[in-house]
């Protein structure tokens, strides 16, 4: 087979792709939803489809179902301002990944995330 051909194949596989790029968002996370840390089970669009929100990269973010179900149509930044997971720095995390610095946005979770491990460590501690 040509690498054309390959190609080719892709564009008549589109459902392949579209599997691929919402997994390898999953890996770029560590399988973590954004805003409140869990198990990220779905992709959730920024900007609503139902808004014209696409389907790229910067606009969808990996989200629990939970997380996703319950912003639903919302603005992201007021929504996500009122959750108990509020954190300023999954907010700027969110803001870095819109504006397409995912490097940023990749940074931001992962400082959320050890300190919530050294807070377990500390429980299981004491
Ligand atoms: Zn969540």
């Amino acid at each position: 087979m040509h690498a054309r051909d390959a190609i080719f194949l892709e564009d008549f596989c589109p459902k392949v792709r579209i599997r691929e790029w919402r997994q390898s968002l999953h890996d770029y996370t560590d399988q973590s939803c954004i805003y409140c840390g869990s198990k990220s089970e779905s992709i959730d669009h920024i900007q609503p489809r139902s808004r014209g929100g696409l389907s790229t990269t910067t606009n969808c973010i990996p989200a629990c179902l939970s997380c996703n179900i319950q912003k639903n149509d919302m603005d992201v930044f007021h929504w996500y301002r009122r959750q108990k997971s509020y954190d300023p720095r999954r907010a700027m995390a969110i803001r870095a990944w819109v504006s397409g610095n995912l490097t940023l946005a990749l940074q931001l979770i992962r400082w959320v995330k050890n300190d919530m491990t050294k807070d377990q460590t500390k429980r299981v501690a004491r």
